[in-house]
Formats: C-alpha cells, sequence, structure tokens
C-alpha cells in the first residue's frame, strides 16, 4: 500500500469533514445549532445566505433556506448545509428590509 494520500485523497477527505447534515424533515428543520422553526425558524435565500422573499421578484429556487441562529445555508431538498453566510452577506441580512419579504 502506499503510505502518501494524493491530492485528490486529501481533497475528498476534507470535503468529507465539512459535509453537514440538519436534522428534521423537508417540512421541519432542525437545525446543527438547535434552531427549528418555531424558534428562530428560517428563510428563504440565495445560494450566498442572502436572504431574499419567497413570492417577490423570483429570485428564491424555493430551495435554499438560512438558519436565523447561525447562519448556515441549508438545502432544503437533501437537508444538506452547503454553507455559512459570510459577514458582507450576514450585514446585508442584519439590515433586510422586510416590508419586502
Ligand atoms: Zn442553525
Amino acid at each position: 500500500m502506499n503510505a502518501y494520500t494524493t491530492t485528490e485523497q486529501r481533497l475528498n477527505m476534507s470535503k468529507r469533514m465539512y459535509e453537514e447534515y440538519i436534522g428534521g424533515t423537508t417540512d421541519w428543520f432542525q437545525c446543527l445549532c438547535g434552531n427549528q422553526p418555531n424558534y428562530e425558524g428560517f428563510y428563504s435565500c440565495l445560494r450566498t445566505g442572502e436572504i431574499v422573499s419567497p413570492t417577490l421578484y423570483g429570485d428564491w429556487d424555493g430551495q435554499v433556506y438560512l438558519c436565523e441562529k447561525c447562519s448556515r445555508i441549508i438545502d432544503g431538498e437533501t437537508l444538506k448545509v452547503i454553507g455559512v453566510c459570510s459577514e458582507e452577506i450576514a450585514h446585508k441580512n442584519d439590515n433586510y428590509d422586510w416590508s419586502t419579504y
């Protein structure tokens, strides 16, 4: 056996380490931070984590949610965590105009 790991193997390992799934179902999320729809809740967002209206403007793809508590970005179909909000986006979300949600 080769004692060395290839770059590709290392990449796969690091990918696996960062792979996270939240609990619950596609109807009821339980985030890894403990957040649920009846606590802080989840918002429809872009894949960057930027909050968008679920109904207005057609920006939302109907699938991606932001955890209001920990800013994880969640694929609502697979329950996979696809990322975390950057500071810039989080700041934008803090100033979101909820009258347009
Ligand atoms: Zn969370």
